[in-house]
């Protein structure tokens, strides 16, 4: 299985000039390699793919209007457009309307692939060897374990990091038969079907109404003018902030869920946006789907048993069948068929809980343990 180690990597003034000069060339083939498949796609009406770009990239580099160092990041560039055109065209399959892949700019274009350990980089003791920019300070705090197969260098905000996507072997823990639904909160972060619920962190609300403020500052400032430039930095650094508390914080839950409970069942986010509208514009929208993959990966190495379920409905309904209708602003399930009365997030926690122990998925694996006992 895959697991991603992150560090935070120090490049001198000139090292950062040299990366910088980099990520701009990466976008600049990334907006070229875009323009050529808007107009094979208007003119002939032609879907070029990866290889067909591909091909090209020798010639380009050896014409000299490539400075790429690496030419296996620049051919990652390519397949990042390949990405971006797949993930088009499926959401079109699905009945989406989605925008047309955009062109970058290059103040937002905020990293490079390799796309194997040692080719165009290097992990020494304690520096990162890039290609074109020398050997970069790194800060690892804690050993990469495992087989590095990727290597990205990336910039957030001010600061530059490494990510070593690694390859690595499950670690399973003892066997647990209890089971767990979750119900991602509104006013609370979660709600277990057992009552139990996940508060949101203290640096949360604190966060929100920083967050409101910054994002207020910038639109009130003109646009273009140096002073909405910086309050744009300030947004950013923000939201920086905010990004690595949560991702602690959901690190946390993960691991404590997947210790305590041998089968976990949750709401599939594919199948219904939250970003329908749903949800206040909020610290937390974001949130979900990377919760979710935590929780996912670390139950594919721990051996749990995760069922994700569909959603629909599921905050509208009793644990007995009966539809019991709610606005976004009720907070009480109070169900005329049975005469249960609870808080509505526990009610969609048992729910989807519900939901899992019928679903499909799950009978798979209950066909599979009869069969080894
Ligand atoms: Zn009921």
């Amino acid at each position: 299985m895959r697991k991603t180690f992150k560090y935070r990597l120090y490049p001198t003034a000139t090292q950062v000039e040299l990366l910088r000069m980099q990520l701009s060339e990466a976008c600049r083939l990334y907006n070229a390699a875009l323009q050529e498949r808007r107009d094979a796609y208007r003119t002939h009406k032609k879907s070029l793919n990866y290889y067909d770009q591909a091909n090209q990239l020798k010639d380009i580099r050896n014409s000299g209007d490539l400075s790429l160092p690496n030419y296996h990041c620049a051919q990652d560039v390519l397949k990042r457009i390949d990405k971006a055109f797949k993930a088009f065209f499926l959401r079109i399959k699905r009945g989406q309307k989605p925008g047309f892949p955009r062109f970058k700019s290059s103040r937002r274009y905020d990293s490079i692939t390799f796309p194997s350990h040692g080719d165009g980089n290097k992990l020494l003791e304690k520096h990162l060897r890039v290609q074109g920019v020398g050997d970069i300070q790194i800060k690892l705090h804690r050993p990469v374990d495992g087989d590095i197969k990727t290597v990205t260098v990336k910039r957030e905000g001010h600061q530059w990091y490494v990510c070593f996507s690694v390859k690595c072997e499950p670690k399973p823990l003892p066997v647990l038969n209890n089971e767990v639904g979750l119900d991602v909160g509104l006013e609370s972060f979660a709600v277990l079907s057992n009552g139990e619920t996940i508060s949101n962190p203290r640096w949360y609300r604190d966060a929100e109404a920083k967050l409101r403020r910054a994002q207020r500052r910038v639109a009130r400032r003109k646009k273009g003018s140096h002073r909405r430039r910086k309050a744009v930095a300030l947004l950013q650094k923000i939201h920086t902030r905010i990004y690595r508390l949560r991702n602690e914080f959901q690190h946390k839950q993960s691991f404590k869920l997947i210790r305590d409970f041998g089968t976990i069942a949750i709401e599939d986010l594919n199948v219904k946006g939250l970003a329908g509208g749903m949800l206040s514009k909020s610290v937390q929208d974001v949130g979900w789907a990377s919760f979710f993959s935590k929780i996912a990966y670390k139950a594919e190495s721990a051996g749990r048993n995760l069922i994700k379920v569909n959603p629909s409905g599921t905050s509208q309904t009793c644990i007995c069948g009966a539809t019991v209708r709610k606005l976004l602003s009720d907070r009480e399930h109070v169900c005329i068929e049975c005469g249960l009365a609870a808080p509505r997030d526990f009610v969609s926690a048992q729910v989807i809980l519900q939901r899992a122990r019928i679903s499909p998925s799950n009978h798979n694996v209950e066909a599979v343990s009869s069969c080894v006992v």
